[in-house]
């Protein structure tokens, strides 16, 4: 049976990952801060699915603790075969009146964690062969939209320009672009969503779907519903400078 590793497992998108791949008969290894809830977790899938489930309380943000889960990735005798980086969080305030250091923790959390996690992962799927790398970025990666957006940029390119390098080695990377999600994002970034209408919102199960049939047909980017498809191709048709404008004067991040 494949081993699936996900951060952020403990909520939200990450938790409807743990289900979708515990219902295909995966192994999981749970990654988050919260040790209890993922316990939680961890006992209702393999009740359900009958899967071996690993839980892994980290703060990935701290080095140290990102190191933890770097040499389980590194691991040859348990080896992971699906690295899901999808822990992530936004900031209530936009640069500059957030705080700084807040800032780096959220840089910390969507750039360096993957980038190490991911650094660690592929010796051994290239060795083997074989092996998935899942990113999950933003549509607000598609515009200028502050720091928040500038990180998932980094995410989806460095998501684009591995999948070609490792093609060759039988391992796929697929970034997700999901746009405005039910989860727990918006309320830990204390955003104002109210005004927001139905249409835009997505299920994160959907997400998941979405993500698992595009790696499927090796895609490059997911995205997930019409409203968001038809916003990336307006995105990349209309001139930069409007586009920018145009995103400048959106409110809430996803
Ligand atoms: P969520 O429900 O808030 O889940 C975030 C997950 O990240 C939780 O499991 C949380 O668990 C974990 N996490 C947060 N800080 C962490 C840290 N320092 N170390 C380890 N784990 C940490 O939000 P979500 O929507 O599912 O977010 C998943 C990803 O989707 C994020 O990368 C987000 O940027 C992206 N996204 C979300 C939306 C949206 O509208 N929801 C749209 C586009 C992209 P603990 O608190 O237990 O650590």
């Amino acid at each position: 049976m494949p081993n699936a590793l996900i951060t952020g497992a403990s909520s939200g998108i990450g938790a409807a990952f743990a289900h979708r791949f515990a219902a295909s008969g995966c192994n999981l290894v749970l990654v988050a801060r919260d040790k209890v809830r993922l316990e939680a977790s961890a006992d209702e899938l393999r009740a359900r699915y009958g899967v071996q489930v690993e839980v892994m309380a980290a703060d990935l943000i701290d080095p140290a603790e990102c190191g933890r889960v770097e040499e389980r990735l590194s691991s040859a005798t348990a080896p992971v075969d699906i690295l899901i980086n999808n822990a992530g969080f936004g900031l209530p305030a936009p640069f500059p009146h957030s705080a700084i250091d807040d800032e780096e923790r959220m840089l910390d959390l969507l750039v360096r964690a993957p980038l190490r996690l991911t650094h660690a992962a592929i010796p051994g799927m290239t060795a083997r062969g074989k092996g998935a790398i899942l990113n999950v970025s933003s549509v607000a990666a598609l515009l200028p939209t502050g720091t928040y957006g500038a990180a998932k940029a980094w995410l989806t390119a460095f998501s684009e320009s591995l999948r070609v390098d490792l093609a060759p080695h039988g391992v796929k990377v697929l970034a997700l672009c999901p746009g405005f999600t039910r989860t727990e994002f918006q309320k830990r970034a204390g955003m104002d969503v109210s005004s927001l209408p139905e249409w835009a919102w997505l299920d994160a199960n959907r997400v998941v779907e979405q993500a698992v049939k595009d790696l499927s047909r090796n895609r490059p980017v997911s995205i997930t519903g019409l409203q968001y498809k038809a916003y990336a191709f307006a995105v990349r048709h209309v001139p930069r400078a409007l586009s920018a404008k145009m995103a400048r004067s959106r409110k809430p991040r996803q």
